[in-house]
């Protein structure tokens, strides 16, 4: 089934396109059509399921472009989901021209969100309280709309909005359409949906089981150039002692393997191309344990059957959240425990985003360990191993027995030995600096010469001096990009609007031609510039903490720091003109591994 069977039109297809959908998930299949014929729709499905473009998708077909007033009223509990449901409506809106969606949520001020009302905004989504509201001060005018949308009524009422969607129920003109949409069923549930419509056709999706409990999902991001070191330090400090690593591409899967073996771990490979006898070689071998790690694409690992794999290693995200759920399905299998360790890079976020929404776990974000902190790891487990052994050890050797050596020495002497013998170099990476604002791998020593691992998962910021206050949307940006600056499918990634100016995450090559195209351009009536964002130098015009009494270095003093001062970890790694703070408002401080380790020591 695709897309365009469902009977969507040329400009939302278009859109889809864009996006990268290529086929329509179970509940888009069977409500789209549904819906587009106007009729009442009940979905039970959950989140992940795909339900926002379900019902996003009849919903802006219903629009009139020419009407400049709400037509589609979505209810939703939070205004986190209200955002992320206007962001999907905007993205699909790209080529329905004077077609617009606001998110409408209480707990901010009234002021974007009347503009956006008096704008003339069609598609509104919010919170029932603010919604109820804006209805109830004549602000939010209910005369045009003819489509009410509920999502996760199950939620809604858990949060006790009943009362309030009733109010807001009861100023709709009817007749409507109504779309409901709930995870679970209950006799409120049922209650609700009674009371909203009369014989609405029911869709139910059922919730697969995706990831098991005992499985710890975490992320680091980590520039691309820097992952075979990530993934080495990983194996390093005894985290992977049977791993699977996957990677989207064979070529990514043969510079993986290229660079593990150049580092001396006992590692293969299995890609689609491999004939059948080779690859079952491979996974013997992998099966006997005399494999440390193997590096799969996600076509060679369908139907491996390895159940004691101790961490599967995601060396970059997959592209549909169904196979970040087959990779990580291979390990913490039969009840035993399993780690899954997912590379992203800052690109990625809204598809990780996606995966977690896909899977219904936040995944743990976790800071890149450093080389001090594997070094370490590394020297305590050399001691537990020669505690496991003595325990064992009898005889003292013959060639030991006579020497007239202080036992001390002795002992410092063959750990010194050990470690260097067992020791890998480890390699510089970006991730290993303090500040977690860099620009790639710019300042970095290579990682292993020799290998293309160029950039790949780079993004470039552009600046554009025009945001909310001109009434700038993404859509309009995206628009302007697409369309006159010719960009390329794909090439776009996160836009962000702030009062004054946006920020566009672009790749890497497309700055140029965009920068050249758009140096000067119109966006909403408006004449704008759009240039590459280099971002705020390290050491720049800092964000200052607010500490009350003083400046900040009269504060260092009061705090009796006196000279000594550093400065706060925010302020070095203050990332970029918009005060986003990805880095360290995400990502966890590293591990404290050791701790996790259990101390053989004690129990002696
Ligand atoms: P939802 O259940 O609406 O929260 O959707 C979950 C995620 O799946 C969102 O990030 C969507 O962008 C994505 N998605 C929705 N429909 C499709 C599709 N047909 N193919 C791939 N991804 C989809």
């Amino acid at each position: 089934m695709t897309f365009s069977e469902l009977g969507i039109c040329p400009e939302i297809l278009e859109a889809i396109e864009v996006l990268g959908f290529e086929t329509p998930s179970p509940i888009q299949e069977q409500a789209i059509p549904v819906a587009l014929e106007g009729l009442d729709i009940v979905g039970l499905s959950h989140t992940g399921s795909g339900k926002t473009l379900a019902f996003s998708i009849p919903a802006l077909e219903s629009i009139d472009p020419s009407v400049r007033a709400v037509q589609v009223l979505c209810l939703a509990p939070t205004r986190e989901l209200a955002v992320q449901i206007c962001r999907e409506v905007d993205k699909l809106a790209l080529f329905l021209d004077g077609v617009s969606a606001a998110p409408i949520y209480g707990g901010a001020s009234f002021g974007p969100q009347l503009a956006a009302l008096k704008r003339g905004v069609q598609f509104v989504v919010g919170t029932p309280g603010r919604i109820l509201d804006l209805m109830e001060q004549g602000e939010l005018r209910t005369d045009n709309i003819s489509m009410l949308i509920l999502d996760e009524a199950d939620e809604m009422l858990d949060m006790g909005f009943q009362e309030d969607i009733d109010r807001v129920v009861a100023q709709l003109p009817t007749p409507r359409q109504t779309l409901f949409f709930s995870a679970t069923m209950s006799p409120a549930i049922r209650s609700l949906i009674d009371s909203l419509s009369e014989n609405p056709t029911e869709i139910s999706i059922e919730r697969p089981v995706l990831t098991v409990p005992t499985c710890e999902q975490s992320v680091y991001e980590v520039v691309f150039s820097s992952r075979i070191e990530v993934l080495s330090r990983l194996i390093e400090m005894g985290r992977m002692k049977r791993g699977l690593v996957f990677a989207n591409t064979k070529r990514v899967v043969d510079d993986i393997v290229d660079g593990l073996l150049a580092r001396g771990y006992a590692v293969d490979r299995l890609h689609g191309d491999m004939p059948q006898t080779l690859r079952e070689r491979v996974m013997d071998s992998f099966r006997k344990g005399c494999l440390n790690v193997l590096v799969a694409t996600d076509i060679a690992a369908r139907g491996l059957d390895i159940d004691d794999v101790d961490m599967v290693v995601n060396f970059e995200l997959p592209r549909e959240p169904e196979d970040y759920v087959h990779r990580i399905g291979r390990t913490a299998r039969a009840g035993r425990k399993g780690r899954a360790v997912t590379f992203i890079g800052r690109r990625d976020f809204s598809l990780l985003a996606r995966i977690e929404r896909f899977v219904g776990v936040r995944m743990q974000r976790e800071k890149v360990m450093t080389g001090t902190q594997v070094e370490q790891v590394r020297r305590e487990s050399l001691v537990d191993d020669i505690l496991e052994l003595a325990a064992q050890a009898h005889d003292v050797p013959e060639e030991l027995r006579d020497l007239e050596i202080d036992s001390e020495k002795l002992l410092t002497a063959m750990f010194n030995l050990l470690l260097q013998k067992t020791s890998r170099e480890l390699q510089p990476i970006p991730e290993d600096r303090p500040s977690r604002y860099h620009r790639a791998a710019d300042n970095a020593a290579p990682v292993d010469k020799g290998q293309d691992w160029s950039n790949l998962q780079e993004t470039a910021t552009l600046f554009m001096n025009g945001g909310k206050l001109l009434g700038i949307r993404p859509k309009d940006i995206a628009g302007l990009l697409y369309n006159e600056g010719g960009a390329p499918k794909g090439t776009i990634g996160d836009i962000r609007i702030f009062l004054k100016h946006s920020l566009i995450e672009v790749a890497p090559e497309v700055v140029q031609q965009l920068t050249t195209a758009l140096s000067t351009c119109s966006v909403c009536g408006y004449e704008v510039n759009i240039r590459e964002d280099k971002g705020r130098p390290e050491g720049g015009n800092a964000r200052r903490e607010f500490i009350p009494g003083g400046t900040r270095r009269a504060a260092a003093s009061w705090q009796g720091k006196g000279s000594s001062y550093r400065p706060r970890r925010d302020e070095s790694s203050y990332s970029s003109r918009n005060g986003r703070f990805r880095g360290d408002r995400d990502f966890r401080e590293p591990r404290d591994y050791r701790a996790e380790r259990p101390d053989r020591r004690k129990s002696r």
